[in-house]
């Protein structure tokens, strides 16, 4: 799969969720080699992270270009010739091609915007998003905001860069536990924050608190990133009344309906943007190798020496024919890209211990 900035959303994934790569191709008589399966290049946003069944990080796209395999696709059979050794000069059997690996992962898109606006729900984060930017996010319509963070882009003197609106970590918890903090991980890689409130509420700093202290429980790291607090509604009374008593310095008050405060707002996003450090790198290299927790492969010891089990390498063990000398190396070579080998190092096998996969028995020679 790779990470392009021509998509923006997983909705595709939504419509499709069962990918499949080619299988190899059957060998055949004649020397023929099965091809093998062609892989399957999968399209994701940048941001997209790629999770296990145990929601283990299996790779993360941070950047455009990104690239990770996940699966391969199968290996075609060889054909005949390939089994000519010492004892079967005239070879009569050509190997299957073999299934691609499979495996269930979930697509999970972390998103990567300059500038988070962060607050609790109904301050005016999504009208502000669409003052600043073409987003067209709704607005007062909390019940139904879509589940995905919206995105703008703000023209700045300075250039372009991106704003996200972070759904509130009230509207989140609204919906069940944990959510809240699935929405304010989108706001993890943004470089600065912007914690908006509602200048007409009953306690507008109790309520910039209370989100201060939410976001710095989830991440310690995000809440001492820079950030900007906009007090927003500034056309209605109370707010204006709140900024004549306030002495609080660097608040922005500002209306994301009569847009008054907005450039002002919009030149410290560009000036934080300037000095804020670069967003939080990949926890792990985006390239990565199928491992075997992902194709079921289990490796036991016992008395006697290693049991392998999974349904790949089972599969692979009695599809081929380890009488001759051919099929053997690539019976070798299939086990080291299941990640049998390395599956058997990290149980410690040595030298001379016996590996039995299946009805198979070998000794171990790596
Ligand atoms: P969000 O939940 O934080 O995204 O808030 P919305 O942008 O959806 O706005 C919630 C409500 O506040 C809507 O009814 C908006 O029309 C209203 N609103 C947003 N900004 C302002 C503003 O600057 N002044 C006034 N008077 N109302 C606003
Ligand atoms: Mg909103």
């Amino acid at each position: 799969m790779t990470a392009t900035t021509q998509l923006t959303d997983l909705s595709l994934y939504k419509q499709q969720s069962r990918w499949q790569a080619e299988a190899g191709a059957n060998g055949a008589g004649g020397r023929k080699t099965g091809r093998n399966g062609a892989d399957l290049v999968l399209e994701v946003p940048v941001g997209t992270l790629v999770l296990d069944e145990e929601g283990g990080l299996i790779a993360d796209l941070a950047l455009p270009g990104a690239r990770a395999v996940l699966a391969h696709g199968g290996v075609g059979g060889r054909g005949n010739v390939h089994f000519k050794s010492s004892r079967r000069h005239a070879p009569d059997y050509a190997e299957p091609g073999l299934k691609g690996d499979e495996l269930t992962v979930t697509f999970d898109l972390k998103l990567i915007a300059d500038v988070g606006l962060v607050g609790p729900p109904n301050v005016g984060k999504s009208s502000l998003l669409a003052s600043l930017t073409a987003a067209r996010p709704d607005v007062g319509n909390y019940a139904f905001t879509t589940l995905d963070p919206a995105l703008g882009v703000a023209e700045s003197k300075a250039g372009r860069f991106v704003i996200a609106e972070i759904p509130g970590l009230v509207e989140g918890a609204s919906r069940g536990a944990g959510l809240g903090h699935r929405f304010l991980r989108h706001a993890e890689r943004t470089r600065v924050l912007v914690y908006v409130v509602d200048g007409s509420a009953a306690d507008p700093w109790q309520g910039l608190e209370e989100v201060i202290g939410e976001v710095a429980r989830f991440s310690p790291e995000l809440a001492a990133r820079p950030y900007l607090v906009a007090v927003n509604k500034l056309d209605l009374e109370d707010t204006q009344r709140l900024r004549k008593r306030s002495r609080r310095k660097g608040v922005h008050f500002i209306s994301a309906l009569s847009g008054e405060g907005l450039p002002e707002l919009l030149e410290a996003m560009v000036a934080a943007l300037a000095s804020a450090p670069e967003p939080m790198a990949p926890a792990r290299p985006a390239k990565i190798k199928l491992t075997p927790a992902a194709s079921n492969l289990v490796v036991e010891r016992k008395q006697w020496g290693f049991a392998v089990a999974g349904s790949r390498v089972e599969h692979l063990v009695s599809h081929t024919n380890l009488d001759s000398t051919g099929s053997l190396e690539r019976f070798q070579v299939a086990l080291d890209r299941l990640g049998v080998n390395e599956a058997l190092e990290a149980a410690g096998v040595q030298p001379g211990d016996t590996v039995r996969i299946g009805d198979v028995e070998f000794e171990y020679q790596p």
